[in-house]
């Protein structure tokens, strides 16, 4: 290996920069040249690509976004797009590629790889934390933690005016972050795309609460959730339970952005650190995430298919905690 691209692709998320410098480091230490491929996919197949110092990624690991840029790129989904891509790899002589990103990625780089025989490694960045094979992607602590300090604030007022406030966080099929935040935050309810949510069920635990003198009252809702988002949730409510203020917030974008969190920042260093160590080893092919705080490899193609579950206890804590 005597050279290797890094690009970040998909949606951003607080880290990428933290992962981009590890990566470009890692290289710079085993002698290799870290080329930055900008904007995914796009500039692989447009050719903008430039070598990395490592003064280019000074002052980045507290930056959330990607100084490398993001974009999603349909060219790829093409054979002829993809043919461009491999041509520019070897216009630049890249032996090697890193790709910081969620499940499209992957599936991008495993659908190359069996065209081309590129090395490709995988580094899981993606607030919504879905993907098989790693406890934790890079940006979902950060997302949590912006997601909790917004609805801190969101009780206080909630409190001082006996509301009830449905506040909708990303995850469009997965309820990763709105079941952390959720217990984070000491959410009376929690929906999720994962679980059915049954409207009538919900009005008898917040009427319940109620009764219980309580002043405010918070339900998270994951975008994705089947019945719809927090809006159509709160519409419902209305028409069923005249009797509460009902509020609605959505999180929206705020949670893709800010400075990540100590823990982003470690667990992106490390990963970004563990796929160029893996290209070095002759891995291909696979993602680098972390298990059970080790590092660890799977194939791109579990990864992709195998999507993380739920964890079944956090669903029961968030049960017992919110229990009257
Ligand atoms: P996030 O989880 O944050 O959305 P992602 O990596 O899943 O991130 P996508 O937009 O799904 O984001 O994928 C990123 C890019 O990967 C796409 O824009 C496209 O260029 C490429 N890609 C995704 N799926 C395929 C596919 N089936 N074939 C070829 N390329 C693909």
């Amino acid at each position: 290996m005597k050279k290797i691209g890094v690009f970040t692709s998909g949606g951003d998320a607080p880290g990428m920069n933290a992962a981009v410098r590890a990566v470009v480091r890692t290289c710079i230490y085993n002698n290799i040249v870290p080329f930055g491929i900008f904007e995914g996919y796009k500039g692989l197949i447009e050719g903008d690509i430039k070598e990395l110092s490592s003064r280019d990624v000074s002052n980045i690991i507290q930056r959330g976004g990607t100084i490398l840029r993001s974009a999603r790129c349909k060219e790829f989904h093409e054979k002829e797009g993809r043919q461009k891509a491999f041509d520019n790899i070897q216009k630049f002589n890249l032996d090697g590629i890193v790709a910081i990103g969620g499940d499209g990625t992957f599936t991008g780089a495993k659908i190359f790889n069996e065209e081309h025989n590129i090395p490709f490694i995988g580094i899981p960045g993606t607030i919504d934390n879905d993907l098989f094979g790693t406890d934790y992607c890079i940006g979902y602590d950060t997302a949590l933690n912006t997601v909790i300090e917004a609805v801190d604030k969101i009780r206080d007022t909630a409190s001082s005016h006996n509301r009830l406030f449905m506040v909708e966080v990303m995850g469009r099929d997965a309820g990763f972050i709105a079941l952390r935040s959720g217990i984070g935050v000491g959410a009376e309810a929690i929906l999720v795309p994962e679980t059915p949510t049954l409207i009538e069920k919900l009005l008898e635990k917040l009427r319940n609460d109620r009764t219980q003198h309580k002043q405010s009252m918070i339900v998270i809702v994951a975008e994705g959730d089947e019945t719809g988002g927090a809006l159509k949730i709160a519409e419902l409510v209305k028409n069923l339970c005249p009797e509460f203020d009902t509020k609605v917030t959505i999180l929206g974008h705020i949670q893709r952005g800010g400075s990540p969190s100590a823990l982003d920042r470690v667990l992106a260093s490390r990963l970004g650190n563990a796929a160029v160590n893996a290209l070095l080893e002759g891995k291909t092919n696979i993602m680098v995430g972390v298990l059970h705080r080790d590092v660890s490899y799977t194939p791109f193609e579990k990864a992709i298919k195998h999507h993380q579950k739920l964890n079944k206890d956090l669903l029961n804590l968030a049960e017992v905690l919110s229990y009257n």
